[in-house]
């Protein structure tokens, strides 16, 4: 294998014409049209030895989704042999989609002739692909066969949708289009292909999953097994995109309000928690309610109500607009009050400066919180706080694990949603200590650039995703060459919470 030497492989001439201008260290090679062709060919692939290799060309769609132009890298090929996933093939996405291109990620099938039949198209979407082409299983399955198989790639650009044959007339502007994206994908081949490198990765424990997040998706899980369809979700169940599109596979609807559920249907509240008039209106619609509210979050609840009924104004340290901060606002409107952060705490008016009370957001930054914490403990001398802290044990944890970790990466890489907040300040934990720190919901979103100069890349994932997008991050690097993995454990984690009436037994 040559570290970063691309090796480009198109089945059409008119294809590998629009393909030339990569850069550097880059073959192309024409590989011809069809599996016939390409058995032809491969002794001259046995011959070569590329340090990246990307199978690119032009495709039909499968998935009606796809237009003319749409750009599709695999996850995996598929032919009659069997499936061979390309996890490889995941960064390409994020430099695509960073230069503008309209990507999709998902299987596309090789099948030994054109499939010009809608019905047959529908089939081979039955069985999960999302794009077909005649070549790519094949040269593939050449490359994995070898002792040491470069990292592969394959991207293709629609030219017929599902719902336009070959001999529309429509085909033609539309190949030309194709073409024109084909173009501009070969700078991204080449940010990709320099990835090809040995590589350490640190992974820090704990990390994914939380006490609370497994609880909220088991009774998500026990309401889809015990209740008819659909069961209705107030909010996102966790932050996570992933966990969030498998559910709602499964069966699950998520809405923002109750008012969005017809009456009398099941409804489980998030891991966030809901405010007391969201449990009376669920009440007057006689929905039948399993509340997942995290019991973490339902003791800052209570803790909350306790002072407001001691007559104190209660400051909550959060910020605005998360759910479990509307939440726990909501608890008693109007003796409540937000506090961002230290500048809020020097100027927030209250009735009586010795009648204050605070609670934190169980996901803050644990310097973030310090930070605020000590500036209302000035401001207001005779502050109360609960006696245990409101921080959350696997926030805590999963902060400590990073900071334990970041001396020894170039980067650290935090899978994770945008919308969860204790992924997010796992990565303003790595930044505070001086590394750069990217957010990404899994594998697809790997910016080549970030990693690319990168001997040691820090791994954690928040208490929202799940472990196996962490595992689906090491195989992608794994294709890019030798990986040594480091496990770094702070401490571990045994905590469990019963499940609630309703689901429960
Ligand atoms: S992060 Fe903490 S508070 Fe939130 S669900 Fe997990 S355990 Fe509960």
């Amino acid at each position: 294998m040559t570290a970063g030497r691309l090796l480009v492989v198109a089945a059409l001439r008119v294809e590998q014409a629009a393909l030339t201008g990569i850069g550097r260290d880059t073959v192309l090679e024409r590989c011809g049209m069809g599996a016939r062709r390409v058995r032809q060919w491969l002794p001259r692939l046995d011959r070569l030895t590329p340090g990246a290799v990307a199978v690119a060309g032009l495709a039909g769609g499968v998935d009606p989704a796809l237009r003319p132009g749409d750009v599709v890298v695999a996850t995996e090929v598929q032919d009659v042999a069997g499936r061979i996933p390309l996890p490889a093939g995941a960064p390409l996405v994020a430099e695509l989609r960073r230069r503008g291109l309209p990507v999709h990620h998902g299987p596309i099938v090789t099948t030994d002739r054109i499939v010009r039949d809608r019905q047959q198209r529908a089939e081979l979407a039955g069985a999960g692909a999302i794009a077909v082409d005649m070549e790519s299983a094949a040269v593939v399955r050449a490359l994995v066969r070898r002792s040491e198989s470069p990292p592969v790639a394959v991207v293709r650009v629609v030219v017929d949708p599902v719902d336009r044959p070959l001999t529309d007339l429509r085909t033609i502007p539309a190949g030309a289009r194709a073409l024109r994206t084909l173009h501009r994908i070969g700078p991204a081949l080449r940010a990709w292909a320099d990835l090809a490198a040995p590589r350490r990765v640190v992974l820090a424990a704990p990390r994914s999953f939380c006490a609370g997040v497994e609880r909220a998706i088991e009774i998500v899980e026990a309401a889809l097994r015990r209740y008819p369809h659909p069961v209705y979700v107030r909010r996102q169940i966790v932050h996570n995109a992933h966990v969030v599109a498998d559910l709602e596979r499964r069966g699950v609807v998520f809405v923002d309000e109750l008012d969005e559920i017809p009456d009398g249907n099941t409804v489980v509240f998030s891991a966030h928690g809901v405010a007391p008039w969201v449990r009376d209106q669920a009440a007057r619609r006689d929905l039948n309610v399993i509340d997942a509210t995290c019991p973490l979050v339902a003791k800052v609840h209570t803790e909350a109500r306790r002072f407001v009924s001691r007559g104190k104004q209660v400051l909550l340290v959060g910020h605005a607009g998360h759910d479990e901060v509307e939440g726990t606002l909501g608890q008693a409107p109007g003796r409540i009050t937000l506090v961002q952060d230290p500048s809020e705490a020097d100027t927030i008016a209250v009735p009586d400066d010795e009648q204050v009370a605070f609670v934190l957001q169980t996901t803050l930054g644990l310097d973030e919180a310090a930070a605020t914490v000590g500036a209302l403990r000035r401001r207001f001398p005779l502050i109360d706080s609960s006696a245990t802290d409101d921080i959350c044990y696997a926030t805590t944890n999963r902060q400590r694990a990073v900071a334990a970790i970041v001396p020894d990466c170039d980067v650290l890489l935090v899978i994770g949603s945008a919308n969860s907040s204790n992924s997010r300040r796992l990565v303003e934990v790595a930044e505070g200590l001086g590394i750069p720190a990217h957010l990404i919901d899994d594998a697809a979103q790997v910016q080549p650039a970030w990693v690319a100069g990168a001997v040691s890349v820090g791994i954690t994932a928040g208490a929202s995703a799940p472990a196996q997008l962490v595992d689906e991050l090491l195989d992608t690097f794994r294709a890019f060459g030798a990986l040594t993995v480091e496990e770094r454990v702070v401490t571990t984690e045994d905590l469990t919470f019963a499940l609630p009436k309703g689901v429960a037994g």
